[in-house]
This record gives C-alpha cells, structure tokens and sequence, in this order.
C-alpha cells in the first residue's frame, strides 16, 4: 500500500489534518500525537514545536479529522435481512429478524457480523454496539470478525425473561465478560428481551436483581424500550404502568442502563431517565422505515440524557443516519413550532461521537479526539465540489458528507480502512463467499415478507 497514509501505521505519530473536531467543535492550526493506540495530545502547532522542534509532522492539507462515529444501536446478526424490510409494516422481528437469527450457526454468524462491520467501517463507525440472542459459539464467532475487521464491539450476551433464573442470566453473563476480556477492543454487555407476556420463566422481581449485578459488575444493560404501540400498550394493561416507570419501579435503570429506540415517551418517563442517567438510542432511520414515532431527541440532549444514534440494522453510513436524525426532530418536533435550527448541527456530531460511547458505557474509552482516548478516528476529504465553499463545518458534517469522504479510518491507533477498502484482507473474495451464504441462509430461515418486491406493485402489473 502506498497511500499518503502509510504513516499512520506506525506505533507513534503527530499529524496535523487542515482541521480537527474537538468537543469544543472545529479547530485549526492543530497538532494530533497518537502513541500506542491513544491520542496523547492535541495542541497548536507553535506549542507542539516549543516541545518538539525536530519531531517530524505528517501535514494533511485538504483533510479534515473527526472522531470515529459510535452505531448505539444494532444487530450484527440481522445483516442480511436489509433488503427484505423496504415497505414492511412494523413488528417485523416478528416474521423476519428471530427467523434469520434462528437460521445462524458459526460461520453464518462471523459473516453476517463481519459484513455488517464491514459496511460500518467504511460510513464512519469505529465502534458499535450490538444486540443479539447468540449462543457463546456464535459470539466468539462475532468476535472473531470483530478482531478481524479492525472494529470496537460492544458485545451483548443474551437474556429475557424466558430465562430460568437470575442466577442462570448472571452466571451466563459472568462467562460472557470472561470471553470478552481475551479481545481488547471487544466490550462486554447484557441483552435483555423483556417479553411480557411470557413471564413464566423468570419473575418480574428478578429483573432487579440482575440490574443490581450490573451496576455493582459495571455491566451495560441494553433493553429495547418504548420502541411500538403494542409494547407500550401491553406494558399497560398488564402492568398498569408505561415501560420507563415499570423499570424504575424494578430499580434497572442507572448510567449503565441502555434503551433502545425510546420514541413513544410521556414527560415523565423523560423525567425519569433524566433523574436515573440511563442513556438511550435514537435511531432515526428506523422510525422512517418502520417506527410509530420519532423519539424526542431534542429533549433528550437539552436535558443532558445520554444520547447515541443508532441505525438499528439498517443502513451503516454515519453521515446519513447524523441526516436523519436531524432530519426526523426537523420533521417531528422541529416544524410544528417553527424551529429551524432543531440541534444547530453540533447536536447530532456530539450524538454520533461522544454521545454514544457514553450512552454504551465508553466514554472513558472513546467517542472524542482528547488525549487518553483511544485513536479511533477518520480522516475526511474536505476538497470535494459538494464540501464547496465551507463556512459551518459541523452543519456540513450533518447535511453535505458521506461515507465517500472517508478516506482513512483508524481504530485503537490501527489503520482499519483506507479510501474505502479493508487494510490486510481481500475484501472482493469476503463478498463473494458472503454473497453465496446469505443467499443460502434467506431461503432456509424462511422469511416472511407481506410485499412483493417493488416492481411488481406498478400498475398493471
Ligand atoms: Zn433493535
């Protein structure tokens, strides 16, 4: 490889990108240290040749730094069922998700998860957060492509309330951290299914206790939340309360509590999640494809609720899920009040970066470009006609970029990706055998989709 890049490979390295996205937003005239996988320091170049007048510095004109995007929200199993939910009506899970993950051995499981770490890498994600009902094979499988891809994985270990006991969830998640320790970028987690209506298995009461074991564990306990109308409305019914106050009434929610999707919210569960520092997923695309609503994201981030965007499986370019997501609160809540602005664009940068290691439980580790933090970055290219002319970079951030821009993505200090194409490994032969299998895999798990493929819904057809 021979790439204005190959710098980058090295353990130790100070560059200098035209700019540079801080939490403090965008700055220039800056130099970036990375040493042993962490950035070590990001200061002003005069103050970077006071220190070291010799030290040579990798200048990248035209280049724009960011910190690698976070994916809050998905499921590494479910990759090759994108195509199959265009025009689905909502509770797909239902007919096409527990069919396809119930169809996963092995092998199907490392390919389906390194495709879809694959596609996050070249939209921008350097992390994500997955959920998934594996068996320990199939998540060291998922392991294995997550070490082979180059990508920091939030690893989940599966539970519900089909489970038999507490102690059989908290043994089960014990083994799980073990196995996540032997991989230094993998993280582990806990996936709950909370599934009302059979709760034969385990107690309600139990859940506390397994919330209990996460907070004293430092555990990240992720759990779908709010997401439908059925689930709110069963919740209800059965349970005479909405699902925020339910799980505050159990004691689950804390910093290390994740929920996913969070859109159908009262003021109170609002409240609720402020006071408790549970964090949620805003995953504006899955609203646009099949939600009931779009979460008020808004709310959440003047509040200071810990907020990541997720794509829920659905698409994995960063950038345009920063798109929809300002996109929906415009649409949503934005324009029935005459709010232009809705998160003046920095608020889905931040949600996107920082906001989702800390609603994952990594903002200790990554999610910024701040000395101590791991060197998971991107390097953009900011000589485009679409960049042209630039005066708000984090609003073009939002509303011009795309995953094309991407020219280098780094993770941990390792240089992952490069104008599009995986480092070290054949990413055309990886298509090929990922191609074949998937096929295989749709027409076992036997699917069931209530449209027709596109074309044949014209008229006269
Ligand atoms: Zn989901």
């Amino acid at each position: 490889m021979n790439t204005p890049f190959e710098a980058l490979r090295s353990p130790s390295y100070a560059i200098a990108p035209a700019l540079v996205v801080t939490p403090q937003g965008p700055v220039r005239d800056c130099v970036v240290v990375v040493a042993s996988g962490k950035i070590a320091s990001v200061e002003t170049m005069q103050s970077f040749r006071e220190r070291q007048p010799d030290e040579p510095v990798l200048e990248l004109r035209h280049t724009a730094m960011m910190p690698g995007m976070v994916d809050a929200h998905t499921h590494a199993g479910q990759t090759f069922g994108k195509a199959h939910i265009c025009g689905e009506p909502t509770q797909i899970w239902r007919r096409i998700w527990v069919p396809l993950e119930d169809a996963l051995d092995e092998r199907r499981a490392y390919l389906s998860a390194k495709l879809m770490f694959l596609e996050a890498l070249r939209g921008g994600f350097t992390t994500l957060v997955n959920f998934n009902r594996n068996s320990p094979e199939n998540n060291e499988a998922v392991h294995r492509a997550a070490v082979d891809s180059g990508i920091r994985l939030v690893s989940g270990v599966a539970a519900s309330t089909d489970s038999p006991s507490a102690a059989h969830v908290i043994r089960t998640a014990q083994d799980h951290v073990s196995a996540c320790r032997a991989h230094p970028r993998v993280h582990p987690s806990l996936c709950f299914g909370f599934y009302g209506e059979s709760l034969a298995g385990l107690e309600l009461a139990a859940l506390s206790e397994i919330g209990k074991f996460c907070v004293e564990d430092k555990l990240l306990f992720q759990m779908h939340s709010n997401e439908h109308f059925p689930d709110v409305h069963d919740c209800i019914v059965r349970f005479g309360k909405r699902p925020i106050e339910l799980w505050n009434e159990l004691g689950i929610l804390h910093r290390l509590t994740l929920l996913h999707h969070a859109t159908l919210v009262s003021a109170n569960e609002v409240a609720l999640l402020e006071d408790t520092g549970a964090g949620v997923s805003y995953n504006p695309v899955a609203s646009q494809w099949k939600g009931n609503a779009v979460a008020p994201a808004l709310e959440y981030a003047r509040r200071g609720i810990a907020m990541g965007l997720g794509t829920d499986a659905t698409r994995m370019d960063g950038f345009r899920n920063m798109d929809a997501a300002e996109s929906c609160q415009r649409i949503a809540h934005g324009m029935p009040v005459l709010d232009f602005s809705c998160g003046a664009g920095w608020t889905w940068v931040e949600a996107a970066t920082r906001g989702g290691a800390r609603a994952s439980g990594l903002g200790s580790i990554t999610g910024a470009i701040e000395p101590g933090l791991a060197a998971d970055y991107l390097l953009l290219d900011t000589r485009m006609p679409e960049l042209l002319p630039s005066c708000d970079f984090e609003w073009e951030l939002v509303r011009f970029y795309q995953r094309d821009q991407i020219r280098a993505v780094v993770v941990g200090g390792n240089l992952v990706m490069v104008n599009g194409r995986p480092v070290g490994w054949d990413m055309d032969a990886f298509m090929e055998e990922t191609g074949v299998a998937a096929q295989e895999m749709l027409e076992e798990a036997r699917i069931t989709r209530v449209h027709a493929v596109s074309s044949t819904l014209r008229p006269g057809k």
